[in-house]
């Protein structure tokens, strides 16, 4: 099959160009083309000569997905369903609001983890999503951004399937997005979401990027997070937050864990007492996500006086808590909703 050109860092871009004996500074425009400028076939990269137009038509797919369907939310948020090469599909989402432009991407197509509040594992796990997948997307949600007053500022790997379970590919695609001939998106205005992988949170810490890292934590102690999600099993509760401890010494970054609230389950007072002491002497936040309901698992949104006290009591506790303002609820913006909806009706 022909390589997608976005599939090439740019150490590997230059050494085609090498072999194919193009002049090395042709990289530069060609990426200028494809990133910065969001031109989406080779005819379109106005300063290159005719013939290496060809060449690079000849080597290498540079195009948009196809889109199965885009929603437009009251707020601005713009969800994208994509159909890929293979009809999987995948979704992305722009976020504007009134300090940030914010992309929210997906890492693979389906999700292998099964929590049990998120529609992402519902139809179970089909791919990875490759390096070009990650870009495109990115691509279009930027491209979309032009019509907000906000330039596109903000990634967050908080869609479909888990990052770091797509090492390679994210690790490559975060390096296009964070260089300067690329995106040109600063690494600590990308933030991986991550279920708790353990060994690749080590490994994230050895990368000398400057990136975000947000744990998606959820439950309270082991038992509990056991209930909600089977990778605590492998990874349990108290040796996921070992690796933080450990990924906070390496790097000198905080930490964000995420923390869904679930009527009478994750939002309780036993719950502020547990985390208080999971927490001693580590300097982190979380972000409190109001459970966005998924009829599958019959889950309630506690009310939002309910959340309130559960922050503030977070708080009292020496815990930074914030509760995450819910978008595009109606465009079912929440993680996996509308491809599983869309999966459903086929
Ligand atoms: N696999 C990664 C990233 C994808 S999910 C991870 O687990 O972090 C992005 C965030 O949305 C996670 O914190 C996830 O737990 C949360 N999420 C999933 N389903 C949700 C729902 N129904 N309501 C609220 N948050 C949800």
């Amino acid at each position: 099959m022909t390589p997608d050109i976005r599939d090439l860092s740019w150490e590997e871009l230059t050494a085609y160009l090498k072999s194919a004996r193009i002049e090395p500074f042709r990289a530069q425009q060609i990426w200028q083309w494809i990133y910065p400028k969001g031109v989406w076939n080779f005819d379109g990269m106005g300063n290159l000569p005719k013939d290496l137009k060809e060449r690079l038509k000849k080597d290498f797919l540079l195009g948009p997905f196809a889109v199965d369907h885009k929603v437009v939310s009251e707020d601005g948020t713009t969800k994208f369903l994509f159909d890929l090469h293979d009809h999987e599909k995948i979704e992305s989402v722009l976020i504007p609001t009134a300090t940030r432009t914010t992309a929210c991407i997906s890492t693979q197509a389906g999700c292998k983890f099964g929590c049990k509040f998120c529609a992402s594992g519902l139809g179970g796990w089909k791919r990875h999503l490759s390096c070009a997948e990650i870009v495109t997307q990115l691509l279009h949600v930027k491209e979309e951004s032009l019509k907000h007053p906000r330039p596109l500022s903000n990634i967050v790997f908080m869609g479909t399937g888990e990052p770091l379970d797509n090492f390679d590919n994210l690790m490559k695609a975060i390096r296009i997005i964070n260089s300067d001939k690329g995106f040109n998106i600063g690494a600590r205005h990308i933030t991986i979401s991550t279920v708790g992988v353990v060994p690749r949170i080590k490994e994230l810490a050895g990368q000398g990027l400057q990136v975000e890292l947000a744990v998606s934590l959820h439950g309270y102690d082991n038992p509990s997070r056991n209930v909600l999600m089977p990778v605590n099993r492998k990874y349990p509760f108290d040796e996921l937050i070992a690796a933080c401890r450990e990924y906070v010494r390496l790097t000198k970054r905080q930490i964000t864990f995420e923390y869904i609230l679930i009527k009478g389950v994750t939002c309780t007072p036993n719950a502020v007492e547990s985390l208080k002491k999971a927490f001693k002497g580590l300097i982190c936040k979380m972000n409190l996500i109001p459970y966005n309901p998924v009829s599958e698992f019959g889950h309630q949104t506690p009310t939002r006086q309910e959340m309130l006290a559960f922050r503030d009591s977070l708080e009292d506790s020496g815990i930074h808590a914030t509760i995450r303002t819910p978008r595009g609820k109606d465009v079912n913006a929440a993680c996996g909703q509308l491809r599983h909806q869309r999966q459903n009706q086929n």
